[in-house]
């Protein structure tokens, strides 16, 4: 089976890719595919994930993937939340987004910094799936002031793994997976699939 990984992120299609290797589906991004990103509209992860998966099924007629996602901090009311990707005002700047992260942090001073990341995952049949398969994943950690590791995307150099006291872009990928809310996600969908035909 074919299926249309709904994003431009490079960093999530890569995380795509690899938790997906031993399915038996040829994976394509939509970059591959001529659809472009849409406007994400939705006030929440789950609407959003399921407007990207509808337009990628739309454009290339065929099932699609979506991952609706973000860094929520506690302390800052749950930002950069469902506007992450474009927290400094231009989409996918994580340099930019990191930059007005430190400032919100440095701003708030000597409280806790506990931090998630959220993943919402919808698989569409098609554009007019009436019954999407939509699950969640969540990592629980901390923001740091700083930014440490070379390795991830986005906001990886600021979230801290209390459990290995790591940052994201500091864990090898393979583990990263094993315990990101992405991986979690995707776990919970590969769950829900598996009983089903559409793995055949
Ligand atoms: P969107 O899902 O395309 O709206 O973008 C999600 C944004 O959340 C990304 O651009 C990143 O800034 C952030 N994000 C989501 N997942 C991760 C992750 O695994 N590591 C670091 N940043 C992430």
């Amino acid at each position: 089976m074919k299926v249309v990984i709904a994003s431009s992120n490079k960093g999530k299609i890569r995380e795509f890719e690899e938790l997906l290797a031993d399915l038996p589906w040829t994976v394509v991004p939509q970059t591959e595919l001529n659809v472009s990103d849409i406007d994400e509209t939705g006030l929440t992860f789950v609407e959003n994930a399921i407007l990207k998966a509808r337009h990628a099924c739309e454009v290339t007629g065929l099932p699609a993937i979506a991952d609706d996602s973000g860094l929520c901090v506690a302390a800052l009311g749950g930002a950069p939340g469902l506007y992450s990707a474009r927290y400094a005002g231009t989409h996918g700047d994580a340099k930019a987004n990191m930059a007005k992260l430190q400032g919100e942090l440095l701003k708030l001073g000597d409280v806790p910094r506990d931090a998630f990341f959220i993943s919402v995952i919808a698989f569409l049949q098609s554009a007019d799936d009436p019954a999407p398969i939509v699950v969640e994943g969540r990592w629980h950690g901390r923001v740091i002031d700083e930014q440490r590791g070379d390795g991830g995307f986005g906001y990886d150099p600021m979230f801290l793994d209390p459990n290995f006291n790591l940052t994201a872009a500091e864990i090898d990928p393979d583990v990263k997976n094993a315990i990101s809310h992405r991986g979690r996600a995707m776990r919970l969908l590969r769950e829900h699939l598996s009983p089903s035909p559409r793995l055949a």
